[in-house]
């Protein structure tokens, strides 16, 4: 039997998208070649392409005038990309400063020009995401990490600002409905709900880029991707291709809204035991509490040996918290079934009655 994966990313795929992406690596769609072995500009490949970029706009219900990328180079490419393409020279950007990726991207935009830091939680160990702070009206753009995959808290309302709005929905795209035209730059890395690392999807306005005044080198400049259909050198094929079938599958079930509802209650079931049991302290503010990276510690560390060993024998795999906060970190993306989230329930219900 497979473990129950609670890894923070990369992390679950759907069963059934796994078993189809191993079977077009050997023989893809019945052409006798693997789909990792066939021409990108071939016709097969190009479908594909056009098939992901199609699902993300029916999914997300993105609007005329923005372009659907698949770049590569991870969201932390994306940091730098942003400031290249959005931050005019002798401008400056306001960033919310809510984790260690939001932080990254700072660093990388400071490489470029101003940056104003417009609230932290970094004080608080980043276990919250800030509230009343002043949005600054004389920036390029406005840029935050819609969920904080390390720290499991997550924006409930997104920044209000008339200047462009960029996001780093890496560990929470796909995950709940989102009015696609409130922002102007979505970039997230595929492995979290939507495949395998090694692609990243970009989501941009077009009418926005060409603005800063700057020389931006091909492979940084969205413009250059736009044109060339994300095929301006040859994409990661098959992390493409695994989007598009994870991207099917949850079309399948009914897209978004489907997924928020169960996302809710997964998320729901799990904070409750948390707040239930004696044993364990939640780590986020409750009102900022993310939907996909659950983080929780033990009220006494002396038992960290006793809940070690039964978690790992009831076969529940990555739930080692992240070096900045310790303790457990559940991810509990898209594809993890309700029936692990039961299984990691019961062994911390079995735990309290073990130690009690
Ligand atoms: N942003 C967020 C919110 C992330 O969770 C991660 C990776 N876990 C990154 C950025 C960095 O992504 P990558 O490794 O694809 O560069």
């Amino acid at each position: 039997m497979k473990k129950h994966n609670f890894s923070a990313g990369p992390c679950i795929l759907p069963q059934e998208v796994l078993k189809k992406a191993s079977d077009a690596v050997v023989n893809f769609n019945g052409i006798d070649l693997s789909l990792i072995e066939i021409s990108h500009r071939s016709k097969e490949f190009v479908e594909v392409m056009e098939n992901a970029r199609n699902l993300v706009k029916e999914l997300l219900n993105v609007p005329e005038g923005y372009s659907v990328l698949f770049l590569q180079g991870g969201a932390s490419l994306e940091f730098l990309m942003t400031p290249y393409n959005l931050l005019k020279v002798d401008g400056k950007a306001g960033y919310l400063d809510t984790g260690t990726w939001s932080s990254k991207a700072i660093k990388e935009a400071k490489l470029l020009g101003e940056v104003d830091v417009i609230a932290s939680s970094k004080e608080d160990n980043f276990n919250h995401i800030p509230k009343n702070y002043t949005v600054p009206t004389d920036v390029d753009y406005i840029h935050f990490t819609s969920n904080n995959t390390i720290f499991g808290t997550q924006f409930k309302e997104f920044p209000k600002t008339d200047s462009l709005l960029v996001c780093d929905m890496s560990s929470d795209i796909f995950s709940r409905q989102i009015d696609v035209s409130k922002f102007d730059l979505i970039y997230a890395g595929a492995q979290k709900n939507m495949g395998p690392a090694g692609t990243t999807l970009v989501i941009v306005k077009d009418e926005i880029l060409g603005k800063t005044g700057r020389t931006i080198p091909a492979m940084l400049d969205y413009k250059v991707h736009i044109s060339k259909d994300s095929m301006f050198n040859t994409p990661p094929v098959f992390p493409v291709y695994v989007s598009m079938l994870t991207l099917e599958w949850l079309k399948n079930l009914g897209g978004i809204a489907a997924i928020e509802k169960i996302n809710n209650e997964k998320a729901a079931l799990l904070y409750a035991e948390i707040d239930r049991n004696p044993l364990f302290n939640g780590f986020a503010a409750k009102e900022d509490r993310s939907l996909m990276n659950v983080t929780f510690t033990l009220a006494n560390e002396a038992h960290k040996e006793t809940f070690d060993k039964l978690w790992n024998d009831a076969g529940i795999s990555g739930i080692k918290g992240h070096r900045s906060i310790g303790g457990y970190r559940a991810s509990i993306y898209n594809a993890m079934p309700i029936e692990s989230i039961q299984v990691l329930i019961n062994t911390m219900q079995q735990f309290e009655k073990q130690v009690s």
